[in-house]
């Protein structure tokens, strides 16, 4: 069942991504060599829960242990933070956080380069990017889920790139994951219809390589199966009622 927010929840929303937004500027500032995976959680977890009312929606989220997903270089998502991870330079380092707050969550991701990266490297964080904002931009009333995933697939694939078919973006609200599944690929006028209220996590994994992953045997680490370089980027969005492009809940400032 899609759920359809009241103008309140999406305020409450807004005030979860701003959290969020927030913890990701701080892991962002913090990302170089030397520094661990679990470093950047131990700082995310305490920031969030400086806020009265909030607190990590992935910690325990399906028994995840953390309140960040970290995925370095060919990691796709669902990376788990540990004190042996530590970042290299030239790194890609994919950050994913949620935040609830008195009862609503927000979700959204980051990929972070770790001191100089390749010029590979830095185009794909860049293609990613445009990516995400080619979908933001299709989430508007009258537009069907299909014409987000069509326009994050087409900015992707034009730059010679591939998006993961297997994990998906999708609604949010009281619950972490709700329908819609939104994936980074489709065709134009498909799928469910977009309506004003609608609050959806529009997250591109594009990888330099093909488009197939698996999962390592942590139970939690999706890869690229060719080993390439993947990136992530999400914000969660609220779909408006003017026909115009939707408030980003996920944005800085
Ligand atoms: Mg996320
Ligand atoms: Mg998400």
């Amino acid at each position: 069942m899609i759920t359809i927010k009241s103008p309140r929840e999406i305020e409450t929303m807004a005030a979860a991504g701003r959290i969020v937004a927030e913890t990701l500027a701080l892991v962002a500032s913090h990302v170089r060599p030397g520094v661990s995976t679990a470093d950047l959680d131990r700082l995310a977890e305490e920031f969030i829960r400086s806020h009265p009312g909030a607190r990590p929606s992935f910690k325990g989220l399906y028994d995840f242990p953390a309140t960040l997903c970290t995925s370095i270089n060919q990691e796709v998502v669902h990376g788990i933070p540990s004190p042996r991870r530590v970042l290299n330079e030239g790194d890609l380092l994919s950050v994913d956080v949620g935040v609830w707050l008195e009862g609503l969550h927000a979700d959204s991701a980051a990929t972070f380069p770790v001191g100089e990266i390749r010029s590979e490297a830095n185009r794909l964080l860049q293609v990613t990017q445009e990516a995400l904002a080619a979908g933001v931009a299709q989430a508007r009333v009258g537009n069907h889920v299909g014409d987000i995933g069509h326009a994050v697939q087409q900015v992707a694939e034009a730059a010679g790139y591939s998006v993961v078919r297997e994990l998906v973006g999708h609604g949010i609200g009281a619950s972490f994951h709700e329908e819609p599944q939104v994936p980074n690929y489709g065709k134009p006028r498909r799928g469910p219809r977009l309506v004003p209220g609608m609050t959806i996590a529009i997250e591109p994994m594009v990888n330099v390589g093909g488009p197939e992953i698996r999962t390592l045997d942590d139970k939690w680490t999706v890869v690229t199966q060719d080993g390439s370089l993947s990136a992530h980027f999400e914000h969660t969005v609220a779909v408006l009622a003017n026909g115009g492009p939707p408030r980003v809940l996920t944005a800085a400032g």
